[in-house]
């Protein structure tokens, strides 16, 4: 990486501001899930074991320039806390007196964590002066907050014009290695498995990896506006008409060498989201006007899986199907056991994405897949081959 990063400085005596992703979820007071707050934890222990002192910034939710106590930081500190079993001070604004006084009496390993930024709209306005105040906590800036990577905001990209040097983070770090390496020199066979609800916010993705891949298994509620393309029935399914033609284009593209493109050969249809289901598989060209298409169907699973378990990288984002119902959630298990079983025989696996994270942990196989980013929108964003102002904005190494 051409960043500098956090083992390239002096920490010893250092205010270190460090911005990391406590953006957890909240349910009656307490942290609900405390998977962010862990990722966290190798950088935040190195500052205070090497003697720095900690000052950490996080969003959390969107108070969209208000206070809003139900968004406090404050449980979060008390789970911090309980993880590290150390104190965790806590300043009741992110800049002013409370934040200068509780960064002044902060001694070197120790940490305090500062309320809310969002709870000031010049976070997300970046602006320039609140970029500062927070700067002026701080003789360092470290960031760990890949999950905001992706937006240039007063934390994550304002404040490095006003604080030097700004390193990444022990997760920052991990993300970036696993999701740019995997991506700059893939092994291969390297299959893609894109799904999820719209086209709309995956075509992007397709077409950066569409490069580099050599198979694109494509699943979620996209196939239909494909299907569509195709000018087949899709029913009630999930389409996008003003998407059709873009998928078309997809469907026409001359691609590399070798390269294949596998849409499902079958769909799991039902009449109704709510039970009773009236389940039915069908083949992509019998689906009658009743029917949504809710799941890849057993065939394509086993299509699917082949391809996976011959893969050596493999990249996932987005469910095969509606897996937040039990019922059909089939597909996307299946996609997941095949990513875990490859990767046990060597692949390396990567999976980025809110709802695909969230279908991995149902299935208990986060454990066995190489990487599993922390980043919902970053992730893809990198997937898309974009830059990410945060870290772009981080300084570089001579
Ligand atoms: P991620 O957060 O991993 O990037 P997305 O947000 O793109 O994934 O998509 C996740 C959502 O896609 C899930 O809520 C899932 O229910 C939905 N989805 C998957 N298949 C279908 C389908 N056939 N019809 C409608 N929605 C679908
Ligand atoms: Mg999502």
């Amino acid at each position: 990486m051409n960043k500098k990063t956090i083992d390239d400085i002096t920490l010893t005596g250092k205010r270190i501001l460090t911005r990391v992703d406590f953006n957890v979820p909240l349910k009656d007071g307490k942290v609900s899930d405390d998977t962010r707050i862990r990722a966290a934890l190798p950088t935040i222990k190195k500052i205070i074991t090497s003697g720095g002192k900690a000052i950490l910034m996080s969003h959390l939710g969107r108070p969209k320039g208000q206070v809003k106590p139900e968004l406090s930081l404050r449980p979060v500190a008390k789970k911090l806390s309980d993880l590290l079993e150390l104190p965790v001070k806590f300043a009741n604004d992110c800049i002013g007196p409370e934040a200068e006084n509780g960064v002044k009496n902060l001694k070197e390993g120790e940490i305090i964590l500062l309320e809310n930024l969002r709870f000031h709209k010049q976070e997300t306005e970046n602006d320039s002066d609140f970029s500062q105040k927070l700067a002026e906590l701080g003789d360092i800036y470290v960031n760990d907050a890949f999950g905001t990577a992706h937006r240039a905001h007063a934390s994550t990209e304002g404040v490095t014009k006003f604080i030097k040097p700004a390193v990444a983070g022990y997760l920052m770090i991990k993300e970036i290695e696993y999701l740019g390496n995997t991506l700059a020199q893939p092994k291969h066979p390297f299959v893609a498995i894109i799904g999820g609800a719209k086209i709309s916010g995956k075509i992007d993705v397709i077409k950066n990896l569409m490069q580099k891949i050599d198979t694109l298994l494509i699943g979620g509620g996209m196939v239909f506006t494909f299907y569509k393309a195709q000018g087949y029935n899709i029913g009630k399914s999930l389409l996008e008409e003003e998407k059709i033609s873009e998928a078309e284009n997809l469907l026409n593209m001359d691609l590399p060498d070798n390269m294949k493109m596998i849409l499902p050969d079958d769909v799991l249809v039902t009449e109704s989201l709510e039970p009773p289901y009236k389940i039915k598989i069908v083949s992509k060209n019998s689906i009658d006007d009743k029917s949504i298409g809710v799941d890849i169907g057993p065939k394509t699973q086993n299509i699917f899986a082949d391809k996976i378990k011959t893969a050596r990288t493999i990249v996932w984002n987005g469910p095969m199907g509606i897996f937040e119902i039990d019922e059909f959630a089939g597909g996307t298990i299946a996609v997941a056991k095949a990513i875990a079983e490859a990767t046990d025989a060597g692949a390396v696996s990567i999976v980025g994405g809110g709802d695909s994270v969230a279908a991995l942990d149902k299935t208990g196989l986060s454990e066995k897949i190489t990487h599993v980013s922390t980043g919902g929108g970053a992730s893809l964003e990198f997937l898309e081959g974009k830059t990410l102002p945060g870290v772009a904005a981080l300084t570089e190494r001579e």
